[in-house]
């Protein structure tokens, strides 16, 4: 299996090396060449089997021969043992027809633990078999950079660094990202917003010369191997539920776009998903676009669900990429154009968007008053993240008689002021992460300047 940038001026790689660089050299994002797909039967063979065979199966395909069958089943293994749950991502019933998808079972109690457990143990097995060393820089608006920290902390062959937004991320992920006492991961304070983050992150991999010097790669989401991670739990849910003899349809609190592109990918490989809904908060910038036609990005406006809190959503290029047919010049131009505040999308490329995607927006009073709903009527607690989603798939229930499921992306304890506040109850953390929280507190303050930050990687990381 080859990959290509959307921005096709780099050359294509194996699954290893775009899975160790992230981002194409073009500034682009890559994406498979083609896109395998399964026969009905074949879906319907994967109903009620095991997370990790299901897994094996789906992912195989992509990974090519960069690892033999035995090894990748044993990664798989590994990565998703240490999750709190049997099913790994468990459904469970709010209400007729709506679904919640618990993706918060895994170490960080985040969504973002199904890609990033899985990727710490590719990097591993990659990197000893080359006998390389690599500099992992994330950038973060919470939940990437402690999932991150979490999956690759101790390993040998890393140095992790990771940007976040001072005073931006709630107290649960700070703790997450600077106690972990292991002398490879680093956490960084940058004074900004989470798009500041992205913007050093993207002109620090923009810098050639640093990149090659430090060997530079990237786990953020637009990494191929983490949207890949997230095409499995899209077919366990889906297969639960009836498919493929049943078509669904998912609702995705989204940012980055990275878990709801998963989810377009796993209907081009043959799952029959009617529709994807974006849920944002109030920095909506997807849902505007989708109304109307043209991407212009706003100021971050901080929210109660500050892991969406985006205005540059970075996956969405992939979508771009398919909605413009492959017309990597046309996906260049319009990249280039964001740089100037947005642009316009062409009439057939909005077409497709609108055939695939429908999208809502929650306002902070509408998370909490469906944190509180979603409590009196199901009992069940869920976090802002969440709860921006259940709204939005709420407002899109009636449309078909198709399953909704909703993707529950963190574990309400992670945001326990908002739903307390909601609810009276505040949710306790998991006792393993309550301990882990009286260690000394380790980060590091830096300025949104790339020169003094390329300065305190170099001097930091291993040789
Ligand atoms: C990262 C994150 C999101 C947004 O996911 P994207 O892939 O960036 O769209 C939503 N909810 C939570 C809890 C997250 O951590």
């Amino acid at each position: 299996m080859r990959y290509i940038s959307t921005r096709g001026k780099a050359p294509a790689l194996g699954f290893e090396e775009a899975m160790l660089s992230g981002l194409a050299r073009d500034g682009g994002l890559y994406l498979p060449e083609t896109i395998p797909t399964l026969a009905a039967g074949e879906i319907a063979a994967l109903a009620g089997r095991p997370y990790e065979e299901v897994a094996l199966a789906l992912m195989r395909p992509f990974v090519g021969e960069s690892f033999s069958e035995a090894e990748f089943k044993a990664i798989i293994a590994r990565a998703y043992a240490g999750f709190g749950h049997a099913a790994r991502a468990p459904l469970v019933q709010l209400e007729a027809n709506h679904f919640l998808l618990e993706l918060f079972h895994g170490p960080t109690l985040a969504f973002k633990d199904f890609a990033m457990q899985l990727i710490g143990q590719l990097f591993q097995a990659a990197l000893a078999r080359r006998g390389e060393r690599v500099t992992i820089v994330g950038a973060t608006s919470g939940d990437t950079g402690s999932a991150a920290i979490e999956a690759f902390k101790g390993l040998d062959n890393v140095d992790v660094f990771i940007l976040f937004p001072e005073g931006r991320v709630s107290d649960v992920q700070r703790k997450q990202m600077t106690t972990p006492g292991e002398a490879n991961v680093h956490a960084l304070a940058v004074e900004g917003d989470f798009d500041t983050c992205q913007a050093l992150l993207k002109d620090m991999f923009n810098d050639f010369a640093f990149r090659d010097e430090v060997r530079l790669a990237g786990v953020n989401s637009i990494n191929w191997a983490r949207v890949l991670a997230q095409v499995v739990y899209y077919f366990t849910a889906a297969t639960s539920l009836g498919a493929p003899g049943r078509a669904v349809r998912f609702t995705v609190p989204t940012g980055n776009f990275g878990d709801i592109f998963a989810g377009l990918i796993a209907q081009k490989m043959g799952l029959p998903v009617e529709k994807l809904i974006i849920a944002t908060n109030q920095n909506d910038i997807l849902h505007r676009t989708l109304e109307t036609g043209a991407y212009r990005r706003g100021e971050v406006v901080p929210s109660i669900s500050p892991s969406m809190d985006i205005q540059v959503s970075s996956n969405f290029e992939r979508a771009l990429y398919y909605a413009y047919e492959g017309d990597c010049a046309a996906v260049a131009a319009q990249m280039g154009a964001l740089a100037e505040g947005g642009f316009t999308i062409s009439q057939g490329a909005i077409d497709w968007l609108r055939a695939h995607f429908a999208s809502g927006r929650a306002s902070e009073e509408e998370t909490m008053a469906t944190i509180r709903a979603t409590y009196a009527t199901s009992g069940e607690v869920i976090c802002p993240h969440t709860a921006v989603g259940v709204k939005v798939a709420r407002a899109h229930l009636g449309a078909s008689g198709a399953p909704m499921i909703t993707l529950a992306t963190a574990h309400p304890a992670k945001f326990p002021d908002a739903v307390e506040e909601a609810t009276g109850i505040r949710p306790a953390l998991p006792a393993r992460l309550a301990r882990q929280f009286e260690a000394e507190e380790r980060q590091t303050p830096v300025a949104a300047d790339l020169a003094a930050l390329e300065a305190l990687i170099r001097e930091r990381r291993a040789r």
